[in-house]
């Protein structure tokens, strides 16, 4: 059994020697627990803020313990009456290829409604982000526009398509020629801007958004969104989800004061976090799911194979080298 600690807090974008595979045992499940082998695992932008020491809204990760997250496996011996030995489970739990786990923090995956990795992405955590940050502080309105930034990630694909569905014009923000033409030709956003090789981001943008900004879902922070902010709308909505391009800065990075955009605009501006929607999780994922079986709603996967490399694909996140949602496949299912 190999597992991944955090050793030190990261300065800057995090190194490899900011973590440590090591082997260990894993104890005997007890009553209401079970042997979980771990089959995929995800890394996420938000492991970013945990690996500092920091007040956030979840707390930091403890130096040297293992780093924990969303993780879907196999069930291979269960001591709980709900779960049994072939059920493939997903949790909050470690980096690590296999361990104990309280069943109560377990879920088991329906593998009918679509592929098991799908738990992690379009049907878990950042789909239900997507829908929930766009639909209920977003509300859009068909002929509305609505840009997302990081927009060929695996929320803000999502967040470009359900704006689709909703009937808007949909601008996304991206950082290579490939993911622009992805957002185009496979997903039909109406335009797309590669923020790495434009020159004057907020010309691109007037020009993609002839009617303004009515929605800005905003993934990235820092200059990608103060160049949209200057095209917003009255009575805009600015779901705030992420702020990406901020996360390894080692000194706070003060932008423009945008109060009098949202002021004269009368906008709302407001963060969330999908834990916030827990109790309406149901409806996100059916609806989600009902989408995907009526072809109106794609996902992409970026899988990274072998424990090993996880650090690396986590690493990736920052460089941009995922398409969609970010995985590492840990063990065959
Ligand atoms: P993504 O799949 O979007 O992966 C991250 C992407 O961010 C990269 O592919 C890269 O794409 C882009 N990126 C990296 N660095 C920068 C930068 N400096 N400037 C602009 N873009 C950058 O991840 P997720 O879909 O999982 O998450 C997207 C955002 O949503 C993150 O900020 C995350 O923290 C947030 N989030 C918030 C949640 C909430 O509850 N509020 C829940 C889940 C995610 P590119 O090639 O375009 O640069």
């Amino acid at each position: 059994n190999k597992k991944i600690l955090l050793v030190k807090r990261p300065k800057g974008l995090p190194a490899k020697d900011d973590f440590k595979m090591v082997e260990g045992t894993v104890p005997e499940p007890k009553t209401g627990e079970v042997l979980v082998r771990t089959l995929y695992l995800s890394v996420d932008p938000y492991m970013r803020g945990r690996m500092n020491d920091q007040k956030s809204y979840v707390p930091p990760y403890p130096l040297n313990e293992v780093i924990t997250g969303g993780v879907i496996g196999e069930v291979i011996q269960s001591r709980a009456s709900e779960l049994d030995e072939g059920d493939l489970v997903i949790g909050n739990y470690g980096w690590q290829t296999m361990q104990t786990v309280d069943s109560a923090q377990l879920r088991k995956i329906d593998e009918t409604i679509a592929p098991v990795t799908t738990a992690l992405g379009i049907l878990g955590m950042t789909g239900l982000t997507a829908y929930f940050g766009l639909l209920d502080i977003g509300r859009p309105k068909p002929g509305e526009t609505v840009v997302v930034s990081g927009a060929a990630g695996a929320v803000g694909m999502t967040v470009g398509q359900i704006a689709k569905i909703k009937g808007c014009r949909v601008v996304g923000i991206a950082g290579s020629d490939r993911k622009i033409q992805y957002l185009l030709d496979e997903l039909g956003f109406d335009a797309a801007i590669n923020y790495k090789t434009t020159k004057e981001l907020k010309k691109a943008l007037a020009e993609a958004c002839p009617e303004g900004v009515d929605i800005y879902f905003d993934n990235v922070g820092g200059e990608i969104s103060d160049a949209v902010m200057r095209l917003l709308n009255p009575h805009a909505r600015i779901p705030v989800c992420g702020q990406i391009s901020l996360y390894n800065l080692e000194k706070a990075d003060i932008g423009p004061r945008i109060q009098p955009l949202l002021l004269i605009n009368k906008a709302l501006m407001k963060g969330f976090i999908v834990s916030d929607y827990a109790a309406r999780f149901d409806e996100g994922t059916n609806q989600l799911a009902e989408w995907l079986k009526q072809g109106k709603l794609k996902y992409e996967e970026n899988i990274v194979e072998g424990f090993e490399n996880t650090i690396d694909a986590f690493l990736g996140l920052f460089k941009g080298e995922n398409l969609g949602k970010q995985l590492v496949k840990v063990a065959e299912p």
